[in-house]
């Protein structure tokens, strides 16, 4: 089987990782957690964006639950392909954050080109993704999508795609996803 995973809200706590970051350098932020994305209503988002990315919080973004130990449990008897839509130029630091995580290939791919990627060229047998317009496009292509549940912005995309709440459930549910294919 073809797996592939987003990673930032799926695997890495980047939501987390981003408030942290605010805290530590003192830069007043409130996050709404019925919104996908972090970075919204700054006077230069760009700058407080750059600022992130330039420190080394986005080489130590936190694994959710057990994300680490399944996934790789997964790799041993499948592909696992790890999209993000991070710009290219932070690979090295996406690389050093997975380097316990037996992926077969990482790309950092940048947001307008993800989809594209992962219908045309990885084409999954299942895709692991938050983000709600990517969960929804992925149904659309044909590619069936399950998403962690945790975050209250998938609301709504049941019917689109299976939730899960924790990591351990993920190697069941693409089981099933394969016998009832
Ligand atoms: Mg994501």
């Amino acid at each position: 089987m073809i797996i592939c995973s987003d990673v930032d809200g799926v695997i890495l706590n980047y939501i987390q990782g981003f408030i942290d970051f605010t805290r530590k350098e003192k830069i007043p932020y409130s996050h709404n957690p019925e919104l996908y994305g972090v970075i919204s209503n700054f006077p230069d988002n760009l700058k407080v964006r750059d600022q992130f990315y330039s420190g080394k919080y986005l080489s130590q973004l936190k694994f959710y639950d057990d994300s680490l130990e399944i996934l790789n449990l997964l790799a041993s008897k499948h592909e696992l392909h790890l999209v993000s839509a991070l710009e290219p130029e932070q690979s090295k630091k996406r690389v050093e954050n997975l380097k316990m995580l037996n992926y077969t290939t990482l790309q950092c791919v940048g947001d307008d080109r993800k989809e594209e990627i992962v219908i045309e060229e990885i084409q999954p047998d299942v895709m692991i993704e938050d983000r709600p317009e990517l969960i929804e496009a992925f149904h659309r292509a044909g590619i069936r999508v399950i998403f962690p549940d945790w975050h209250p912005y998938t609301k709504g995309m049941e019917c689109f795609a299976t939730p899960f709440s924790l990591w351990n459930e993920v190697p069941y549910l693409l089981h099933n996803s394969l016998t009832t294919d």
